[in-house]
């Protein structure tokens, strides 16, 4: 691996992990090398890497793992101690996740004499994975993969979804269930980066036939990420009759993308076909529930891990009003906010996490507007936007009017009053009159239900 690998990914790093977290964790870091799938940093103190390990580590892997890189193990060397000797693991205090990764590598990628899969995440399990509405049927479906233990349920299953939603996730779940239930067959996850890479590999080392016989021989192949490929001739070609060999010999495929088979561009057709044979399941955008009960379930991690965090009552219900999209972006804005809690020593408090995480905040604050709602839900009922905000009360017209109040009130940061006002001038206790409604309706009336569904996941994407 070169400096220029570990910029790209630290530019990745920055991105997913937010400014100010890359500025106290990852720029102290110095690149000093990779040997045996172990990459080392210099630190200047062994607190530094201590944090990194266990807050950052995983997402550090991943993106290494994303750039081609076969990592599987972070060490950080302080000035005291000789490079690459010393872990900044104490004894005890091993963070979880990088240990599980390490022992998960191991076993998934050395069963098949030297397979070129990716190293599985411990920390991704079917256990882990909190399940709502928006993923239960992606959910389902793996777990029925999972739980066939070989038997092809459906081929392929093709999951997609937005990013950070959980593909990545599943299909890791996937591979640590079979490992558990059915440790004699051979799993491979990968990214299709990956996959291009390997393949490049073989042709410049005329090693085309051991390509194609390791691929051959897997009995479960996951491919994470194959809009990448699209575009890319030969590396398509030769995924096509990968695919076609396992699919014949009855080997379950799975394979994630960012977005449906039919609209990935440049998509050879007749690998399109071939997906749309199998079962295709998306993952809709996160709604609140699901997002609190993602942040519930770290909180309790944490606790489990033995940190004694104090954290006010209506933080997490926060974050997850405010943070809409992207687990990614939630999960590392309460690992900033742990960070930073612990760094000080205090209790989090809403006013904690509004401050310090006020460039995230930010972010999700400009992305949705209240007129943008208007719009689309006026769109949506066929009505005119002079008459969702206009003053008649018909319910053709009032049941729009409240949907896109709730919208408002759950997709933007907008007070009640500042709603009431961009809806003609209303009153804010007719905006909780209206939200009231929407909630009430939404548990019973499906149409509804799924309405709402719909609107969301237009605004959002
Ligand atoms: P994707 O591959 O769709 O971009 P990932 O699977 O990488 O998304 O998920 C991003 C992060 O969010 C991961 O850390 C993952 O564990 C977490 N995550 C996503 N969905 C869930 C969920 N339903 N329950 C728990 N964690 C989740
Ligand atoms: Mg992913």
């Amino acid at each position: 691996m070169t400096d220029d690998i570990w910029g790209q990914v630290r530019d990745e790093l920055e991105e997913a992990i937010g400014q100010s977290n890359f500025v106290n964790w990852i720029e102290p870091l110095e690149f000093a090398g990779v040997k045996n799938g172990v990459i080392v940093f210099n630190v200047p103190t062994s607190f530094i890497g201590n944090w990194v390990l266990r807050n950052f580590g995983d997402q550090i892997l991943h993106h290494l793992n994303k750039a081609g890189q076969g990592v599987t193990r972070i060490e950080f060397a302080t000035p005291a101690a000789s490079p690459g000797k010393r872990s900044a693991a104490p004894a005890g205090r091993t963070p979880r996740p990088l240990k599980r990764t390490t022992g998960g590598a191991n076993r998934g990628a050395a069963s098949a004499s030297d397979f070129p899969g990716a190293p599985i995440y411990a920390r991704y399990t079917f256990d882990s994975f909190v399940v709502g509405k928006p993923n239960e049927l992606a959910h389902a479906a793996a777990r029925r993969v999972a739980e066939g233990g070989g038997a092809v349920a459906f081929n392929p299953l093709f999951l997609y979804g937005g990013v950070g939603l959980g593909k990545t996730h599943l299909m890791h779940a996937i591979a640590n269930e079979l490992k558990a239930r059915r440790p004699d067959l051979n799993a491979v996850y990968l990214s299709a980066e990956q996959f291009m890479y390997r393949f490049v590999q073989a042709l410049r080392e005329r090693r085309m036939m051991d390509f194609k016989e390791m691929f051959r021989s897997v009995d479960i192949l996951m491919v994470d990420d194959v809009q990448f490929i699209a575009g890319k001739d030969s590396t398509q070609e030769e995924f096509f009759h990968t695919f076609n060999a396992l699919v014949d010999q009855n080997k379950q495929i799975i394979i994630s993308a960012d977005r449906a088979p039919g609209e990935i561009k440049d998509l050879e057709d007749r690998i399109r076909s071939r997906i749309q044979c199998g079962l295709v399941v998306d993952l809709h955008p996160t709604d609140y529930e699901l997002r609190l009960g993602i942040l519930q379930q770290k909180v309790d991690q944490y606790h489990a891990d033995g940190d004694r965090l104090e954290m006010a009552d209506g933080v997490l219900e926060f974050l997850a009003h405010r943070i809409s999209t992207n687990v990614r972006v939630l999960e590392g804005a309460l690992t900033r906010l742990f960070a930073f809690a612990s760094l000080i020593g205090r209790e989090i408090t809403l006013e904690m996490a509004q401050d310090c995480l006020s460039d995230v905040l930010r972010t999700y604050d400009r992305k949705i507007t209240i007129e943008e709602i208007q719009r689309k839900v006026s769109e949506h009922y066929n009505i005119r936007l002079s008459e969702m905000i206009g003053p008649r009360r018909v319910r053709t017209i009032a049941r729009p009017r409240q949907i896109a109040m709730y919208l408002a009130k759950q997709m933007t940061s907008r007070s009640l009053p500042e709603i009431g006002r961009r809806f003609g001038g209303r009153d804010h206790t007719t905006v909780i009159h209206g939200v009231r409604k929407v909630e009430e309706l939404k548990t019973t009336d499906d149409q509804l239900a799924e309405d709402l569904r719909l609107l969301r996941r237009s605004l959002e994407g």
